[in-house]
């Protein structure tokens, strides 16, 4: 395993036990190609895949994501958490031409590294609904856009919260991160992915060469469902059409949608987030996304973060071979 990926894993949080020699002591622990393996992978079983239409009321203790509450503000789930903050350094990304007019110094790394053999095609149609051109959010300027935000009583939800979350970060980014919709945190201080589970997400980002400033970072839903519950269709509905507004003036050169239900709202499946993570796939704009797990669920299931850091690689590699072939993704 070359240093650049075990600086790579060890910014995720996983432990690597490295081979030895024979009479060294400590077993080898090869993977299927021989590599050493995180620890975390062969201390606990495979953890059950997070599957569609579970709920997430916050007093659950689920195998599948958490609440977004739990993750936050946790209690007793430090243990065994790794602390992501100091292990990584952020690149200085190289990039190479392509035909957009965005500044320099907000891409990936010069080079991602071998992404595993499961990373699938990327060969599945569009996806997903496209933004209606009639919404009043669709011709809105990101000013216009943010008072709409703040004033929206759209859907039930604009009575319970705090703060609307509008979205953070850069509005001329090449990579936008998607979630599923504020929780305490974020509620009340009005940023997205704050608390725990933001700061596992911006480890993240570092672990690729993303500084978290160089992204820009929205939720499906701009407020707070109660006691983190699963948005409802009709709110989802009603606040769609601000993400897809943002989506358009970002523009950014690939999406990352972190966990299952923006995965699913975004592209319209029912599918669980283990058959939609792993693959690239496109909205019905055309625009590429690769789908994760939520930084709140993989607090509570470390084991994952393997899966996580390939689904990063895929990413990575995406651009780069946009990069390589002068084209957009
Ligand atoms: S969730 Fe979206 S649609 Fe509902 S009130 Fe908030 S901003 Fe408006």
């Amino acid at each position: 395993m070359d240093a650049r990926r075990l600086a790579y894993l060890r910014a995720l949080g996983i432990d690597v036990w490295r081979r030895r020699a024979p009479a060294g002591g400590l077993a080898a622990v090869p993977d299927a190609q021989g590599a050493a393996v995180p620890a975390v992978a062969l201390a606990r079983g495979p953890a059950s895949e997070p599957a569609a239409g579970v709920s997430r009321e916050p007093t659950a203790v689920s195998p599948v994501e958490p609440p977004r509450e739990s993750a936050t503000a946790p209690s007793g789930a430090s243990a065994g958490a790794p602390d992501l903050r100091a292990t990584a350094s952020v690149a200085t990304p190289s990039r190479p031409a392509v035909p957009d007019e965005r500044p320099a110094g907000s891409t990936a790394p010069a080079s991602a590294g071998p992404v595993a053999a499961h990373a699938g095609p990327s060969d599945h149609p569009p996806a997903g609904r496209l933004p209606d051109p009639a919404h009043p959010a669709a011709r809105l300027d990101w000013a216009g856009l943010e008072e709409a935000v703040r004033r929206c009583t759209a859907c039930p939800l604009h009575a319970t919260r705090t703060n609307p979350v509008f979205g953070v970060g850069n509005r001329q980014a090449d990579w936008m991160i998607i979630g599923e919709a504020p929780g305490g945190d974020e509620d009340r201080q009005g940023e997205p992915f704050v608390g725990r589970a933001g700061q596992l997400l911006t480890s993240m980002l570092r672990a690729i060469g993303l500084a978290r400033e160089q992204v820009f970072i929205a939720n499906i839903l701009k407020s707070r469902p109660p006691h983190n519950r699963d948005p409802r269709p009709e709110e989802v509905q009603a606040c769609l059409p601000y993400l897809f507004r943002q989506i358009e003036l970002v523009n950014p050169r690939i999406i990352l949608c972190v966990g299952r239900i923006a995965a699913q709202t975004l592209l319209e499946t029912n599918l669980p987030i283990g058959k939609l993570r792993g693959r690239l796939h496109r909205l019905a704009t055309g625009r590429p996304m690769i789908v994760t797990y939520h930084p709140a669920y993989l607090l509570r299931s470390p084991i994952e973060k393997r899966k996580a850091w390939q689904d990063l690689l895929l990413a990575l590699q995406t651009l780069e071979e946009a990069d390589q072939a002068g084209a957009q993704p």
